[in-house]
């Protein structure tokens, strides 16, 4: 009797053992090799405890807010060029958050209430929303912020762009970053996006130093004085063109394969939404205040966007032009570019399929 029971206690442990292979290899992405355990929290988590303040409060922190509204442009240098600022709720900070709230049509309280908060503390692109205080997000554009026809692209400062003579662009990753096929798969179908919509190509070489692009995955301080902050805040940062510099942060939870709203991670990211992004930036696109759009700063964790709005395409299109292929009336750009990550969800499939198969097999053996 006793040896019945261990026998019955021993396959359901085996039954568990699977029923947990099952529930993780559903949704729970590949990550790349680069990906190291977490060393660092979320490091804007400590803004939340400043929901509710106003102008004239004095808080422990509030100096960290700042250098934050600085890093992105809301505090000019010229305020303070080597920032050191006080933990005084001041007229600065007040205006830097009227501008911030602006830019993410969020109302001009210039307090930092709950959805300012929220919104200061999601992860998002490293690269600035204002630039030496004259490229914003909304600058010249319509205060209708609501209203989807009106435009809210925006280009870097003189609006660079690569010249006539590269229309056919070659990308390659750091060699150091060993990405398997699946990962550089991603990168290939976000640079499918912006391809539909305009005359260029991108073609991945191997050459590392000789690509137009340079894509790549760094942890902390990488050489660029953009230094990365581990898991969420900044995910990732390019350079204007023709730079070509795109890099990734190798903290973050990358989401390579799999449905990513199914994880149940807080952290992970979506890495082709990031991706698209980013190109946006290597192709001369800022941000933009439309909140569907790529080219806007932040995302979520655990969401995915990578299909481009009118928005992006129609700031794209301004330094570039169409592709001749691209039908201007449909709102999703072709059908080579549709929301679909065929790749990933290819090998994730083949994974569910296997184990599916495998479990049903323990599972009836079990039974018997
Ligand atoms: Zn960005
Ligand atoms: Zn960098």
């Amino acid at each position: 009797m006793k040896c019945l029971q261990s026998l019955l206690a021993a396959k359901a442990s085996i039954l568990l053992v699977y029923l947990s292979l099952l529930s993780t290899t559903t949704y729970v992405a590949a990550r790349p090799k680069f990906y190291q355990k977490n060393t660092t929290s979320d490091p804007w988590q400590p803004f939340h405890k400043f929901a509710g303040c106003h102008k004239g409060d004095h808080i422990d922190g509030l100096a960290k807010l700042k250098q934050y509204l600085h890093q992105f442009g809301y505090i000019p240098s010229s305020s303070s060029s080597s920032p050191n600022f006080t933990d005084i709720f001041d007229e600065t900070l007040e205006s830097a958050l009227k501008q911030y709230q602006k830019n993410f049509n969020i109302n001009t309280t210039g307090q930092l209430d709950n959805n300012t908060v929220q919104m200061i503390t999601r992860p998002r692109c490293g690269d600035a929303d204002i630039i030496n205080g004259t490229s914003s997000m909304n600058s010249g554009k319509s205060a209708h912020t609501n209203h989807h026809s009106v435009s809210h692209y925006s280009f870097f400062s003189n609006s660079p762009e690569w010249p006539d003579s590269q229309r056919n662009l070659t990308y390659a990753f750091s060699p150091e970053n060993r990405l398997p096929n699946n990962t550089k798969a991603v990168f290939s179908r976000a640079f499918q996006r912006w391809s539909a919509v305009t005359p260029l190509t991108f073609t991945e070489i191997d050459s590392y130093p000789y690509a137009d692009i340079k894509i790549g995955f760094f942890v902390g301080d990488h050489g660029d004085g953009e230094a990365f902050d581990g898991t969420l805040g900044t995910l990732a940062h390019a350079f204007a063109p023709t730079s070509g510099l795109f890099h990734l942060d190798g903290e973050e939870e990358w989401v390579v394969d799999g449905d990513i709203t199914k994880s149940k991670s807080s952290t992970a990211i979506d890495l082709e939404s990031v991706a698209v992004h980013e190109i946006g930036h290597v192709l001369g696109l800022g941000h933009s205040s439309v909140e569907d759009s790529i080219m806007y700063p932040s995302i979520a964790a655990g969401t995915r966007k990578t299909v481009l709005a009118d928005d992006d395409i129609q700031g794209i299109q301004v330094l570039y032009g169409s592709n001749p292929n691209y039908n201007s009336s449909s709102s999703t750009p072709s059908d080579t570019a549709k929301d679909t990550n065929d790749g990933g969800v290819h090998i994730v499939d083949w994974h569910w399929s296997l184990t599916t198969f495998m479990s049903t097999v323990v599972f009836l053996c079990l039974l018997v």
